[in-house]
């Protein structure tokens, strides 16, 4: 149910500025360094306006680049301070989170979520699709039913699946030094990938990551959790070497 490719990919949220490539850049030599060695994609989703700094900065690219989020029209319009999947993709996005549980929080519904998909599909972007319960959720039992309501709600059986990674973050685990226990991890991650091949029809799994405060001490044990496809990082992808470190004890 895994694949051998294991992803980390930076979610740096409201972070950054130009001095900040020196972080990009000691991620990007580290991935030079080891990428025989080690079978991973490093993504780093930082805010729009340095997406394109950064990626011309990079003289050769060992990581990929991707974005937070996107505005759910597409092309060019009277959407004042928006930003759409096209003008993310020119700037060197490769990737883009969407469906975040902070947008959500916001008001971000699922006819909204469906329509940024599209756009971003439409641009050949990868695709980290946040989904994940709240707290108050896994208390009453609720879990799958929400997970599974989240992917229904965001995903069509027409689109290409292909091009979408699902990244598990329970709400109560982001920023909060919370994790899941590992049987509840695995169960959850196999409930995901099982029911979407099922639902979806796919011949193949999807990649399923895990993301809510990771740090190097926990990777180990996270990494014990077999059917993991790898990890969405908040707060630790904020500093090279925290977000190294992860990856090295993963591996270690
Ligand atoms: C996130 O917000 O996507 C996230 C995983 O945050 P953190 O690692 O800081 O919990």
């Amino acid at each position: 149910m895994t694949n051998k490719l294991k992803y980390f990919i930076g979610n740096w949220k409201m972070f950054g500025d130009f001095n900040s490539f020196k972080i990009v850049n000691k991620i990007n030599q580290y991935a030079k360094k080891h990428r025989s060695s080690n079978k991973s994609k490093i993504v780093l989703c930082v805010p729009n306006i340095l997406i394109d700094f950064f990626n011309k900065k990079l003289q050769r690219k060992f990581i990929s680049l991707g974005a937070q989020n996107c505005y759910h029209e597409e092309g060019h319009g009277p959407f004042t301070g928006a930003i759409s999947a096209g003008m993310l993709k020119k700037m060197g996005s490769e990737y883009i989170i969407l469906g975040h549980s902070e947008n959500r929080a916001e008001g971000e519904t699922y006819k909204i979520i469906k329509k940024k998909i599209i756009s971003a599909l439409n641009q050949k972007l990868n695709i980290i699709l946040c989904i994940g319960e709240k707290y108050v959720d896994k208390k009453k039992g609720k879990t799958f039913s929400v997970i599974r309501k989240q992917i229904n709600g965001s995903i069509e059986k027409k689109y290409n699946t292909n091009k979408i990674i699902l990244a598990y973050e329970p709400v109560w685990s982001i920023g909060t030094n919370k994790i899941p226990n590992a049987k509840d991890l695995e169960n959850v991650i196999k409930y995901i990938k099982k029911d979407f091949k099922k639902n979806f029809k796919t011949k193949k799994y999807p990649n399923v990551l895990y993301g809510g405060s990771v740090n190097k001490n926990n990777v180990k044990f996270l990494s014990s959790v077999s059917e993991l496809d790898g990890f969405l990082i908040g707060g630790a992808s904020q500093s090279s070497k925290k977000f190294i470190d992860i990856i090295k004890n993963y591996y270690k």
